[in-house]
């Protein structure tokens, strides 16, 4: 469904949001208060619009209070970003998410009722160290502080096994949910069916049980 979505602070954050959500169809009111940067957008959202996003009647001004969801990608000036939260939450708008510089300012923006705050920097370094750690991961999805769903490279150790012989449930108690090969998705593997080489293993579980697996088996 389309959605509008209005994006605050045109940096390189902002900017790559707008231009990606832009491209999956949705309605997106670009802000910054820096002319050349709203001018780098045009072609890129509905409205780009050069305005100081802590001016409350220029927010409601540009009908802002209209939107489903809001982003505030500023993330060099503490003050602007708390004070423009704030604002947009007094508004009413129902989601607004947070681009956070660190620690503090996240905890300040959840103070100040920000629905999701996000630290691309830090969260790309961790994603970066999982990658690093481990050559056969492909990517994960954390599901809780203990539970993940990791996509692992079948090395020649799972290599021409079937599902059953590996028994990944039994041996260390985590699922296999699907197989990827090339662009097919097995989403319903079966007991019977034989791993290759390269194919990708997707799998549920404890943390310490798809480490476990991945060290023994892939
Ligand atoms: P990134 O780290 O993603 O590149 P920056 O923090 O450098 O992002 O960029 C923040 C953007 O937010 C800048 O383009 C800046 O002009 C804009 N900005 C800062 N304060 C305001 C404000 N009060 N109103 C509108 N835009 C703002």
């Amino acid at each position: 469904m389309k959605k509008q979505v209005v994006v605050i602070g045109l940096g390189r954050f902002g900017t790559s949001v707008c231009k990606e959500l832009n491209k999956l169809g949705h309605e997106v009111l670009a802000i910054d208060r820096d002319a050349e940067r709203v001018n780098g957008l045009m072609d890129y959202s509905a409205h780009a619009v050069v305005a100081d996003a802590t001016d409350e009647r220029s927010l409601k001004s540009l009908g802002v209070r209209n939107f489903d969801h809001a982003i505030v990608a500023i993330g060099d000036n503490l003050q602007s970003s708390v004070l423009c939260t704030l604002m947009l939450k007094e508004i009413g708008l129902k989601k607004v998410w947070v681009k956070a510089r660190d620690l503090q300012h996240q905890k300040i923006l959840e103070r100040v009722g920000a629905d999701r705050v996000i630290q691309p920097e830090h969260d790309m370094g961790i994603r970066v160290a999982h990658h690093m750690d481990s050559e056969k991961l492909i990517d994960y999805i954390d599901l809780s502080k203990d539970y993940s769903i990791v996509e692992l490279v079948a090395t020649e150790k799972t290599a021409n096994k079937t599902l059953n012989q590996l028994n990944v449930n039994a041996k260390f108690g985590c699922t296999i949910l699907a197989i990827k090969r090339g662009e097919d998705v097995n989403i319903v593997p079966l007991p019977s069916d034989v791993i290759q080489y390269g194919d990708i293993l997707i799998l549920i579980g404890h943390r310490e049980d798809l480490k476990r697996f991945e060290d023994k088996s892939v």
